[in-house]
């Protein structure tokens, strides 16, 4: 879909050049931010042949901009998609995919560990006559006995959060084509750099780009790519309810995409790195991170990813207050939500992002007390390390 000027597609080599015109305003080399609210007709001929299609432009900006759909052409590259749309944030491109797939009196299930305010939104849509089923992601069986004739969509996320579980594509492909359903993934924690979804035939992949696409932790945005017929619903959608990303934010993440595969791949060394380090440290009792042998979807990872990602989730040999005191130890990771910047980042999700449930509810979905979430930036490893084993030596 992108122009691709004969210049050689690796994915690296797509993500500095692809979706960007060779020859840009005034020879600029980096693509302009068209900081603009509207567009102008020179008459108001041009103006019915642009709705017609038959010229071509832009015509207000909740509709899209040229800086908007550089950035989203960059990613569908990436993604190997027909087409993509980008949003003002990861939830809205989830909630806004979904409301405009969706109609009252259908069903959606949703795989376990999947973020947890795509969960809640799920369970809002019964308020829309939507119903919803949740089933762990590894759990062939009850997925199965989920699907009923009302059912519209599989919503997934590999690898999810916290616990790094990695969703077997191929078979959850099949079971989607069998049924006729639309397979959608949230690939965020993987990136494309480590998968592209839409190769094994998932229907729709969703991203927060807040997270790795972004990649500096500077801005909000998030986008749904897929097949030109899915995505134009969407985008009709999104023309009405209006969660458009802006334009200086798609600049910053033109600007961040170029560098995408070089953190992506630091990134993923370095978690593999610290995971290696955290299983055979004395002080840790259990380490989620699909690039081990011992990780119950390691073979299903080395198949289907190039790279194992840039999370590593572990669980100290301690108590709530051990685990909190060496989370605090941290020197070089903030305490901070988010991941896939350049700096890392770490999260006691039983006191942040769980900090609302009981110890039972969080038990439940397996948040234990003494569970940590490392998000490496692109720091270096040996530094990262040090500072974990300092950190782990207050134990
Ligand atoms: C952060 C995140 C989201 C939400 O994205 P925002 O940009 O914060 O709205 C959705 N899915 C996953 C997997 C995420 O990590």
């Amino acid at each position: 879909m992108s122009e691709d000027h004969g210049i050689p597609a690796r994915t690296a080599t797509r993500a500095v050049h692809a979706g960007e015109a060779r020859h840009k305003f005034a020879g600029s080399l980096i693509n302009p931010i068209s900081q603009t609210a509207t567009y102008v007709f020179d008459s108001l001929d041009a103006f019915t042949q642009f709705k017609a299609g038959d010229l071509e432009g832009y015509e207000y900006g909740r509709y899209g901009n040229p800086t908007q759909q550089v950035a989203e052409q960059k990613i569908a590259a990436l993604e190997g998609a027909e087409a993509g749309l980008l949003f003002s944030s990861g939830m809205s491109a989830v909630t806004s995919t979904l409301l405009a797939m969706l109609s009252s009196d259908e069903h959606i299930v949703i795989l376990g560990d999947c973020y947890r305010q795509t969960v809640r939104f799920c369970h809002m849509l019964a308020r829309y006559g939507i119903s919803v089923t949740s089933v762990a992601a590894w759990d062939w069986e009850a997925l199965a006995r989920s699907i009923r004739p009302a059912t519209r969509i599989v919503l997934t996320e590999s690898p999810t959060n916290p616990h790094l579980r990695v969703v077997d594509i191929d078979r959850l492909v099949s079971l989607g084509r069998e049924h006729d359903l639309c397979i959608i993934m949230d690939s965020t924690f993987a990136t494309p750099i480590n998968l592209r979804p839409l190769e094994y035939g998932v229907n729709l992949v969703i991203h927060s780009a807040t997270k790795y696409l972004g990649g500096h932790n500077d801005l909000m945005a998030g986008g749904v790519f897929g097949g030109e017929t899915d995505v134009a619903a969407v985008r009709e959608f999104q023309r009405v309810t209006g969660a458009i990303v802006d334009p200086l934010t798609s600049f910053l993440l033109i600007r961040g995409l170029k560098t995408l595969a070089l953190r992506v791949e630091r990134q993923n060394h370095s978690a593999m790195e610290m995971a290696l380090f955290l299983d055979q440290h004395p002080r840790i009792r259990l380490v989620h991170h699909p690039g081990l042998p011992g990780h119950p979807d390691h073979t299903v990872a080395e198949r289907q990813m190039d790279g194992y990602g840039g999370v590593v989730s572990f669980e100290v040999d301690g108590d709530l207050e051990a685990t909190r005191r060496a989370v605090e130890a941290l020197r070089i990771p903030y305490l901070a939500p988010s991941l896939g910047g350049v700096e890392s980042l770490a999260t006691h999700p039983a006191t942040m992002s769980y900090y609302d449930l009981s110890r039972e509810e969080r038990l439940q979905i397996g948040i234990t007390d003494e569970l940590v979430r490392y998000a490496v930036g692109i720091e270096d490893v040996s530094d990262l390390i040090d500072d974990l084993d300092a950190a782990l030596s207050r134990l």
